[in-house]
């Protein structure tokens, strides 16, 4: 078996695609102006930095001036939560309704936001990792500010009931967010169409540069700015532009949104031969429903190991995964979505998440299905719990 790389971790990062990097070179020595600079050099940076929030906007079915410029993802969720809250503070509605398996982003935000006197309600979600959309319906109160809900896990994969929850959120006449960070490129959006209100989204999961992200932000909804200074971004978000991330960003948008359809015919069979031969393993499960999971993401709980030594033994063989999400790991507590789907604190610590492409070859997949049964094994052998577990002992 002749050692492979294969990168199976796209959920975390993804390399800067040809293209996109192709795109963004001319603005770093040729193209340099300021966009708010009135000579030709500056009014080109702005026209390249409207063509590409053009590009987004196409992309999600918004209007591109409906589209803001962040610094990434994260900063897109927060300024949603955070600017929404203090608009709607003023009318007196301080309840937010979000989920427990958000991302941190989202969920250490309205944790600040508790600690600022806000109530917040956190939707469970069920063991295959969806939200029931009446849970939210039934959540909703008069002083409700806001509904934000992920489109797609970043951990398990699980795409959520978008359309019913917007719907709901439309005629009770609250504000709908969503953080759709994983979802763009892989799922069909159409915020006009789905009557989503705001929506986040990320260059660097998506094969732009790490540091550059968006905010949907519907026409009518006037959110207070996060970041103060200058006029850019119609005096919602200062700061001189980032025009080669921006520029990029819009490459690779536009890519990844072109043929969703045909991309998941060729990951999502390969990703299936994935979680068929892992899950032969005996004690193992796959975590996330089995259809509404976005093609490329597969993960899998193994018990009797441990996620970290996995992870770097699959690293001694070139393959790159994960386990919890980027963020928890290198802390000792095991991932909230995989608690919130119901999973034991030991087996949430021996899960795999491989988040796959269409550059993984089926050879690439042999390659996984080789591996990971050694490696299982011999961590297995190695194991307390795993010894404990043969003889039938209780190992909690
Ligand atoms: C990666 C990710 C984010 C954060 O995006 P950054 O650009 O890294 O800040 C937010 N939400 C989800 C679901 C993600 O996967």
């Amino acid at each position: 078996m002749d050692k492979r790389f294969i990168y199976a971790d796209n959920a975390a990062t993804t390399a800067v695609s040809e293209e996109v990097l192709n795109a963004m070179m001319p603005h770093f020595r040729e193209a340099y102006g300021n966009a708010s600079s009135i000579y030709e050099l500056g009014r080109n940076a702005q026209r390249d930095i409207e063509n590409a929030r053009a590009k987004v906007a196409k992309a999600i079915g918004a209007d591109p001036n409906e589209i803001f410029f962040t610094s990434c993802g994260s900063e897109s969720d927060n300024w949603a939560i955070k600017g929404t809250a203090e608009r709607m503070a003023k009318k007196g509605k301080k309840h937010i309704i979000t989920s427990v398996f958000e991302h941190h982003a989202v969920l250490h935000t309205t944790e600040y936001l508790e600690k600022q006197g806000f109530e917040v309600t956190y939707i469970p979600v069920d063991e295959k990792g969806l939200i029931n959309p009446e849970d939210i319906r039934n959540a909703i109160r008069e002083d409700t500010a806001l509904v934000t809900i992920m489109y797609a896990n970043n951990e398990i994969g699980t795409i959520q009931p978008i359309d019913e929850i917007a719907k709901i959120c439309n005629e009770k006449k609250v504000l709908f967010h969503t953080d759709a960070v994983q979802a763009v490129g892989h799922v069909e959006i159409d915020v006009h169409r789905q009557g989503i209100d705001m929506l986040s989204l990320s260059g660097h999961k998506i094969h732009a540069q790490k540091g550059i992200g968006a905010l949907y932000v519907r026409k009518g909804i006037a959110l207070p700015n996060l970041i103060h200074g200058g006029g850019q971004e119609r005096n919602k978000r200062a700061g001189t532009e980032n025009v080669p991330a921006i520029v990029g960003l819009g490459v690779a948008i536009e890519s990844a949104c072109k043929n969703i359809a045909e991309k998941a015919e060729i990951i999502t069979p390969r990703r299936n031969r994935l979680i068929d031969g892992i899950l032969e393993l005996p004690y193992t499960r796959l975590n996330g429903d089995r259809d509404k999971r976005l093609p490329g993401n597969l993960n899998i709980s193994i018990e009797g190991i441990e996620g970290e030594s996995l992870l770097l033994m699959l690293d001694m063989y070139g393959i790159c995964a994960s386990s919890g999400s980027a963020c928890t790991s290198g802390s000792l507590d095991p991932s909230h979505v995989l608690l919130s789907i119901g999973l034991k604190h030991e087996i949430a610590h021996g899960s795999l998440r491989l988040s796959i492409e269409e550059d993984i070859t089926d050879e690439d997949v042999d390659y996984i299905l080789e591996v990971i049964p050694k490696v299982v094994d011999r961590l297995r052998s190695m194991s307390p719990v795993w010894e404990k577990m043969m003889k039938g002992e209780s190992y909690e």
